[in-house]
């Protein structure tokens, strides 16, 4: 439950999209658009309050702050200053250490998804809901069919360990692993 008075969330939230607009401000997404960086964690963030009915206010804040420390300058210490303990834990736990080699921070996201707090895992869930939207829509310039399955295949497995919390992201996710599948079994047939 937020027990904040109404002008302090707004300010708190726009707060949040301001730093998050700055950090990502020359960034794009991978789609052949070129989508600005942005639009990702702030739809992330709607489909949390939009969709899943999300309304914890750390959670939404981690969601529109997902990815400043894996894909900017940005420190947790920084997020932890600016935005507080609770909204840092979460940012961290969504964070992928950067150190390490990409395949086994993708095995790594699968197997921290069952331990992450109910927070994390909403915000995962959203991430992973709006990136297979994007896959769905548009393929990223320079990726094979090959690696969009694989996309599918690790995607699936980290929404397996993340299930529980939310039913609506779930069937969202599910509607979207069925409608791969089909398409899968179709072109093998074919
Ligand atoms: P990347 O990690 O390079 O890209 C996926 C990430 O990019 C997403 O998680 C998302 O992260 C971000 N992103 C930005 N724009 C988009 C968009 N339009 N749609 C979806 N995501 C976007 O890809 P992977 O390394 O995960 O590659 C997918 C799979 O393919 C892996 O399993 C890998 O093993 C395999 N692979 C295959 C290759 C091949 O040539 N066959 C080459 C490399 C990998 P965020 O939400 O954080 O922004
Ligand atoms: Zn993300």
């Amino acid at each position: 439950m937020n027990s904040l008075p109404e002008n302090v969330i707004i300010s708190d939230l726009i707060e949040c999209v301001n730093f998050a607009c700055i950090k990502h401000k020359d960034q794009r997404r991978k789609d052949i658009q070129r989508t600005p960086y942005i639009n990702h964690p702030i739809g992330v963030a709607f489909i949390l309050t939009n969709e899943a009915k999300v309304t914890d206010l750390a959670t939404i804040k981690a969601a529109i702050l997902h990815d400043t420390v894996e894909d900017t300058d940005t420190t947790l210490e920084e997020i932890e200053n600016v935005f507080g303990k609770e909204v840092g834990s979460i940012v961290a736990e969504v964070t992928d250490d950067k150190s390490l080699p990409k395949e086994m921070r993708k095995q790594l996201q699968i197997e921290h998804a069952p331990g992450s707090s109910l927070a994390a895992k909403l915000v995962k869930l959203a991430d992973k809901l709006y990136n297979l939207r994007d896959l769905e829509r548009s393929i990223p310039t320079f990726w094979s069919q090959q690696r969009v399955q694989e996309y599918f295949e690790w995607s699936k497995k980290v929404v397996d360990g993340l299930r529980g919390v939310n039913c609506t992201l779930e069937n969202e996710l599910d509607k979207i692993f069925a409608r791969r599948l089909k398409k899968t079994d179709e072109s093998r047939s074919n």
